[in-house]
């Protein structure tokens, strides 16, 4: 079993000398008491900066944020330039000079230095974990741009007797001599070998007699990726395909007056489905390059940046704008060179996924989250930090505008508009004047079952398919569950089929008839008789999308019906091609979890069935309600993008459940108005900051002890600052083998309980045999 290490948990306490102080980067004090000097935060367990002294052959040349090498204990080690000058009271025959700079320009812009900070102390993270996670890779390995080798004649041509000697002598050379003569720049080295046949000693010989001369030049492997410019949808939504309608324009005026002012502002940008973000945010960042800045556009996931891509370059291609792709699955050649790209400012706009929130973007002027309201903005590893909230911190920290857009925000940033925080900014209509789909409800609880458990698909949503199949129209079956049944249960002992790590069902996957855990991956044969009682009618309880699918395509044998779920995203191209053809018109049913949800656009899809609205209402998480609307909003917004109206069918079995009815009726505003008066009942965020403490242990007493031990101290130290509730069981209270206990903290204030935490975590003695995890705003309470 992989360990699961938190590795900065409650990292070191920082010298309240340096707490104390804002900002601190590069403050002028330092610099007049120390310029020889300066401070570096060595990449190396230190957690606080060091003094360090300029060599003389480096004077003028290290800026804050610079990579440097520096000495420390006794070898050599990377580190973060972090001001320059130093009020450190330090002897000066201590002071070690800087070994090395590895790149002439700083690797951090001056307001990632202090964002770097924030999320440290914001989310009690070490501020090296916290480096790691905003500067890639090779970037720290001083990784450098792939070199061409190119070749050229030599300085000194020769004369045409000259060469008439090396053509008796040696003719092959004369050959690429006579190729390069004729050349006006220099030529590839490979091109040369491959073009005139000969071999490499060949011309290193030349180059070593000076006949020919051998010059680098960078090669970059930068992901400008012209891989999606092909993008179907980037012809249709090119800038001037249409008038942009008045609500667009009264909010691309209301960010422009922002941009103007060169001040941070956060916008909220409320636009119902098809109501065109993506118009207001195009505008917006064109406004922002043509006054010089850089953009960065965050998208929840990895999966929606090429379909972002090749909108952006189509609109922004008369300006002759790069535009670099940022995630995950970039090659660490393509990841260097992307970020040398932007360093230098050769690209001004940046799309990724949350991490592209730390592109070193310079003169960064607007930052756009879309589908703010996306859990998957949440890191689940530490440093816990959200990108959305990462993406306001840094707009502010750059005077920069900041536009969160959604059709379903979170009641977070409701709350932060409400209260005057953020711009409002609303779309109430689609565009072209397209009707909001009809959303129908179909009672489960009113179908008649023949004895075979749930009904999948209703009565009501076969016939709607029939009816779209006839017409040629297509479909999207949603199901927040893969798998084919969501466990095994016997229906004479009872017997339910757990993991052996989790306490979690396994979830039966049909196609290779086995049963799995969708949390550790644990797997084993599917059994045909029940292994307690050996009962042979063992029963599938709920199900997952394979099931759906089966369905689906009983109600229509000859339609072509596809499935899109974790299982096939694990392919990433099978992914991408699926949609292509779904979009093509090859597949008439796409059946999915609510990942295909997000985003999609295709204008030939009139109905949407929502298959089990309760799977996300029934969680124990306060956010279930939130969840369901926003699943009910948005799936339906995949329906009637085009020129037919739309229709969504949502099945359920608690059709009054007020999220059901407020999303029926499109009803935002009472949403927000009903549940925010929940949260304030329960002190749940955003009424109040919550701060979750996980801890896990494969002893589960140990674990319960520990924690309880924690609490009464918690109790004491923290009494004024926080309400605690637990230690209690998670959700899941074994995961991968390891037993849990949470406590929660609900606080006013993160930053006035953030340093209390620290101070507690340096006072109780440490467990090796109880791992903890703490989640600032958390996200996942499962
Ligand atoms: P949203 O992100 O709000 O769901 P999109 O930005 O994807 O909506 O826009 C939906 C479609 O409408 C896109 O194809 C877009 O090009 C198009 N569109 C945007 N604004 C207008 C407009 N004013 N008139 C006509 N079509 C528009
Ligand atoms: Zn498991």
């Amino acid at each position: 079993m992989p360990r699961e290490v938190e590795p900065d948990l409650f990292p070191e306490l920082t010298p309240a000398r340096r707490m104390g102080k804002k900002g601190g980067v590069g403050t002028t004090k330092g610099e007049e008491s120390r310029p020889d000097l300066l401070e570096v935060l060595p990449l190396a367990g230190v957690d606080h900066a060091l003094a360090y002294r300029i060599p003389p052959h480096l004077t003028g040349k290290i800026k804050p944020g610079c990579l440097v090498r520096v000495p420390l204990r006794n070898g050599l080690v990377l580190g973060i330039v972090e001001r320059l000058g130093t009020d450190q009271d330090v002897p000066d025959a201590k002071v070690k000079n800087v070994f090395e700079l590895l790149f002439p320009d700083p690797i951090l812009t001056t307001d990632l230095l202090a964002l770097a900070k924030w999320i440290a102390s914001y989310y009690l993270a070490g501020i090296e974990t916290v480096f790691e996670t905003m500067i890639p890779v090779p970037v720290r390995a001083g990784m450098a741009m792939k070199m061409e080798r190119l070749l050229r004649v030599g300085k000194l041509a020769l004369t045409e007797e000259e060469l008439a000697g090396l053509e008796r002598r040696a003719k092959k050379q004369a050959a690429v001599y006579k190729f390069l003569h004729q050349q006006t720049k220099p030529i590839a080295r490979g091109l040369i070998l491959s073009r005139l046949k000969i071999s490499p000693a060949t011309l290193d010989a030349m180059v070593e007699k000076g006949i020919i001369e051998e010059t680098r030049q960078e090669n970059p492997r930068v992901a400008y990726s012209d891989e999606f410019s092909d993008d179907e949808t980037a012809a249709a939504t090119a800038v001037g395909a249409f008038e942009i309608n008045e609500a667009q324009r009264a909010a691309i005026a209301d960010i422009g007056a922002s941009l103007a002012a060169g001040k941070f502002q956060t916008h909220l940008l409320h636009g119902v489905t098809g109501s065109g973000k993506t118009e207001v945010y195009l505008r917006s960042i064109r406004t922002a390059l043509a006054n010089g800045g850089g953009v960065i556009y965050l998208v929840p996931e990895v999966a929606l940046t090429p379909q972002t891509v090749g909108r952006l370059r189509s609109a922004l291609a008369d300006s002759g704008t790069k535009v670099v792709v940022w995630h995950s699955h970039l090659s660490a050649g393509e990841r260097f060179d992307s970020w040398m790209a932007v360093a230098r400012g050769e690209a001004r706009v940046v799309v990724g996924a949350r991490s592209a929130v730390f592109a070193p973007v310079a003169n960064l002027r607007l930052v756009v989250v879309d589908e703010e309201h996306e859990p998957a903005y949440k890191q689940e590893e530490s440093p816990r930090y959200h990108g959305r909230d990462a993406a306001v911190y840094r707009a502010k920290l750059a005077q920069a505008v900041c536009v969160l857009g959604s059709a379903t925000p979170s009641l977070e940033s409701l709350l932060n508009a409400k209260q005057g925080r953020y711009k409002l900014n609303r779309l109430p209509e689609r565009v072209d004047g397209r009707a909001m789909p009809i959303m129908r409800l179909v009672d489960l609880r009113h179908q008649s079952t023949k004895g075979h458990g749930p009904a999948v698909i209703s009565r009501e949503l076969a016939e709607a398919m029939r009816e779209r199949f006839e017409k040629k129209e297509q479909s999207i079956l949603f199901l927040n569950r893969r798998g084919y049944s969501a466990s095994l249960q016997c229906p004479s002992c009872g017997f339910v089929a757990n993991c052996k790590n989790c306490s979690v069902t396994l979830t039966y996957h049909r196609t290779d008839e086995k049963l799995r855990c969708h949390w550790c991956g644990y797997q084993e044969p599917a059994p045909r008789r029940c292994p307690q009682c050996q009962a042979e009618d063992i029963r599938w309880k709920g199900y997952g999308t394979q099931r759906v699918e089966d369905s689906a395509q009983r109600v229509l044998p000859r339609a072509k019906i596809v499935r899109l779920d974790a299982d096939t995203m694990a392919k990433r191209t099978l992914f991408r091609q699926i949609l292509g053809d779904f979009r093509k018109g090859k597949i008439d049913v796409l059946v999915g979890t609510q990942m295909i949800a997000k985003g999609l656009d295709f204008p030939n899809v009139t109905l949407v069935g929502l298959v089990n609205a309760d799977l996300s209402l029934h969680q124990a998480d306060f956010r279930a309600h939130e969840r369901t609307f926003q699943l009910l909003v948005q799936v339906s917004g995949r329906a009637g993008r085009g020129d037919k109206a739309g229709e969504v069918f949502v099945q359920t079995y608690t059709p009054s459940s007020p999220s059901i009815q407020f999303a029926k009726r499109a009803d935002f505003d009472g949403f927000l108005e009903a549940e925010l008066a929940q949260r304030r009942e329960f002190h749940y965020p955003p009424a109040r900051r919550l701060i979750r403490h996980l801890f896990r242990g494969h002893n589960a007493e140990k674990v319960k002890f520990y924690a309880e031990q924690w609490a009464k101290r918690a109790e004491i130290l923290l009494k004024d600052a926080a309400e605690l509730r637990g230690p209690a069981p998670p959700p899941l209270e074994k995961i991968k083998t390891y037993h849990r206990y949470q406590l929660w903290y609900f606080v006013d204030s993160i930053t006035r309980i953030a340093p209390l935490l620290r101070q507690l975590r340096q006072e109780f003695p440490l467990d090796k045999e109880v791992l903890e995890t703490i989640d600032v705003d958390p996200v996942d309470l499962s």
